[in-house]
This record gives structure tokens, C-alpha cells and sequence, in this order.
């Protein structure tokens, strides 16, 4: 489903991908650790077509995502792909419903059919009762869920997670793991996660070991 080969980057004169190979199914959850700085997060822009390799190719379904761009990308990151932060960027002006809601009202789709859907998914993900509140009036626990229903409201075939549970406490750390495996379960759906957080990464279905720009 994903596949990456021989991927290179470099950020001036520091190379920080050595050519990388990666494949990842439809369905897994897989995650990668490794120590700061060995370019884990790199690695997952690269593969969330929110950067590009100086060399080497990401394939998505087969489509060499890595040659699109403008207007083309933009739309198959917008149906294809969803993305957790640690830093969730929610936007401050907007409610919690409305930042679920933005990134499928600007794909075009309808309105109330959407709103919908973001409602189902703030049930499912327990923060129902917060939907008018504005991101500063949310708990972080409650914010990061948001950002999750954020990415999910396209029902992007992939989610690319970089410590998505760095600022929850074990609790909601544990919660939103089991949301990840669950959402798998339900619709398929494949994760690629960067954490530090051993108990995930001893859960994923696979783990990858990153280290000083490769995959060992
Ligand atoms: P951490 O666990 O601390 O998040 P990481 O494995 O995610 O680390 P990356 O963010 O991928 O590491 O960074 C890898 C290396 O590339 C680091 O040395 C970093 O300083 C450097 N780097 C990352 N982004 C840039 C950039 N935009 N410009 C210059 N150097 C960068
Ligand atoms: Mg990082």
C-alpha cells in the first residue's frame, strides 16, 4: 500500500535519509522509533507527501506520489491521507465540530453530510459534549482527540502519526492506542506512527528501528 525505495534526504550539507526502504500493507499498524535526530520525522513527512526525497520514490496504491504536485497532490493528500501531530495546529478561531469539518468542506463535500460524520466521530471518540467548544477550551487529552477525528472525517485509507500521544498522560495515551487498533479493525484503515512510547510499540503489529538515517 505504501512503499518506499532507496529514499535519500539531505538538509544542506547533512544527509539525513541513506536510503531508506520501506513497505507497508494495507491494515497494519506499524510503528517507528529510534533516537532524536535520526530522521524519523523526516521519513514520515517524506511518506505523507508533505515533503519530497532528493532521491528514490514513495509509491501510494501503485501511484508514484513522490512526481505529484500543485493542485494534483493537494487532492490526493486531502482524500488519501490523514495526519496526527504532537502539536495538534488546531485552529483557534474554529469550534471542535467546525475543525473536524474543515478539511472535507474544503474537498468540496456537502455540508450537512459531513457535519454529520464529525459528530459520529467525536462520539466514538468521547469528546461529543465539547462540539461547540474552541480548542483553548478543551483539555489536551480532548484537543488531540479532535485532531484525530480531524484526520480521520475523509476516511484517509492512511494515517501518519508523529508522537501522537508526547503531551497525554498514560491514560489517554492508552485510549487513544486502542482508538488506532480499533479504527483497523473497522475500516482497515493503516497506521505508520513515530512514538517514543514503548507500550505502542510493543503492541503494532510491527515495529521499525530507526537509526542515523536508516531503517535497521
Ligand atoms: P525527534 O525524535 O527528535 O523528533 P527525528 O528522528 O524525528 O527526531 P528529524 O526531525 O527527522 O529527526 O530530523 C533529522 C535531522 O535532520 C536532525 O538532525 C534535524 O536537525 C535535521 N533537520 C530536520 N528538518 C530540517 C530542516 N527543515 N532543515 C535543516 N535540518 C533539518
Ligand atoms: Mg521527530
Amino acid at each position: 500500500m505504501i512503499s518506499g525505495k532507496n529514499i535519500h534526504k539531505a538538509y544542506g550539507t547533512v544527509q539525513v535519509l541513506k536510503g531508506v526502504d520501506i513497505d507497508i500493507n494495507k491494515g497494519e499498524v506499524v510503528s517507528i522509533v529510534g533516537p532524536s535526530g535520526s530522521g524519523k520525522s523526516t521519513l514520515l513527512h517524506i511518506l505523507g507527501t508533505l515533503d519530497k526525497p532528493d532521491t528514490g520514490s514513495v509509491l501510494m496504491n501503485n501511484i508514484p506520489v513522490s512526481t505529484l504536485s500543485g493542485k494534483q497532490l493537494a487532492a490526493f493528500r486531502n482524500k488519501n491521507i490523514g495526519f496526527v501531530f504532537q502539536f495538534h495546529h488546531l485552529l483557534p478561531e474554529f469550534s471542535a465540530l467546525e475543525n473536524v469539518c474543515i478539511p472535507a468542506w474544503l474537498g468540496g463535500r456537502r455540508r450537512k453530510e459531513v457535519t454529520r460524520e464529525a459528530r459520529d466521530l467525536l462520539a466514538i471518540l468521547g469528546v461529543d459534549h465539547r462540539l461547540e467548544n474552541k480548542p483553548n477550551e478543551l483539555s489536551g487529552g480532548e484537543q488531540q482527540r479532535v485532531a484525530v477525528a480531524r484526520a480521520l472525517i475523509n476516511q484517509p485509507e492512511i494515517i501518519f502519526a508523529d508522537e501522537p500521544t508526547g503531551n497525554l498522560d498514560t491514560t489517554n495515551a492508552r485510549e487513544l492506542h486502542r482508538l488506532f487498533f480499533d479504527l483497523r479493525d473497522r475500516f482497515q484503515q493503516t497506521f505508520l506512527i513515530v512514538t517514543h512510547n514503548e507500550e505502542l510499540a510493543t503492541l503494532s503489529d510491527r515495529t521499525l528501528h530507526m537509526k542515523d538515517g536508516l531503517i535497521v
